[in-house]
């Protein structure tokens, strides 16, 4: 009797540095947490198809390929419109939603090949709008800033909306103020916490959960066989899913 493998995403709340780059989340809202600094995509692209104002980064979603080199880290970007006009009854309007994919080989120059400390990093480092290349980031929604503030030539936006956002929400009083206010233009975020269960492919679809239980327990106490042994390609491939997502 086959099994089907189906994985469930559950919205959670989580500490901000479970959220950053490093730590290869999924998630839902905040800035995007971009893996690769190659291929993001340009301030035009992230342009609502019907009013034209920037997306949002609705979710991201950490989908690596452990059996293809150059995408072994990868996450998938949604950004959706955040204007409610651009939603109908129907269904979304074409172009107010998108997708966008980032990757990057297992040895890169960003990340460890190690998976990811479980720990918090010893002191809270504040948001970083900047990537090691020297690109910035906008300072309302996190995506390529090419636009400066000409009083300041530190804040950054990705569109004119947002620089007006950021003047609106405080900029325009103290162009040195460090603190990043809420803009209102980025959505909640949640960490998506994703759990395996196993569907019998029989008529009914039952969920065992009992069984589902004792399956995650096996899977952990393989990742600590595969580190050390790498004799069993279908385990070592779990077994390095189970360390950069946990
Ligand atoms: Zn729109
Ligand atoms: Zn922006
Ligand atoms: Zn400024």
């Amino acid at each position: 009797m086959g099994a089907r493998r189906v994985e469930l995403g559950f919205a959670e709340e989580a500490c901000a540095w479970r959220l950053r780059s490093e730590q290869f989340p999924s998630k839902v809202g905040g800035r995007p947490a971009w893996l690769g600094e190659s291929g993001l995509p340009a301030p035009a692209e992230l342009r609502c198809g019907l009013c034209a104002r920037p997306r949002a980064l609705l979710l991201q979603l950490y989908a690596l390929l452990p059996d293809r080199p150059e995408a072994f880290h990868r996450s998938l970007f949604v950004f959706a419109c955040r204007g409610p006009a651009c939603y109908r009854l129907s269904g979304p309007a074409p172009g107010s939603l998108s997708v966008f994919r980032n990757q990057l080989s297992r040895k890169n120059d960003t990340y460890s090949y190690d998976p990811p400390p479980e720990e918090p990093p010893p002191e809270g480092t504040p948001v970083s709008l900047q990537l090691k290349c020297g690109a910035n980031l906008c300072r309302v929604c996190g995506c390529l800033g090419p636009k400066m503030c000409s009083k300041c030539h530190k804040a950054s936006y990705c569109s004119r909306d947002h620089q007006i956002m950021d003047w609106k929400a405080g900029h325009k009083q103290s162009c040195a103020a460090a603190v990043i206010p809420d803009h209102k233009f980025l959505f909640p975020e949640y960490e998506i916490v994703i759990e395996s269960e196993e569907l019998e492919s029989s008529d009914d679809n039952k969920v065992e959960s009992d069984d589902n239980h004792t399956q995650v327990v096996a899977q952990e106490d393989e990742i600590h066989e595969e580190m050390e042994s790498a004799h069993n390609p279908s385990k070592k491939k779990e077994g390095i899913l189970h360390c950069f997502t946990k």
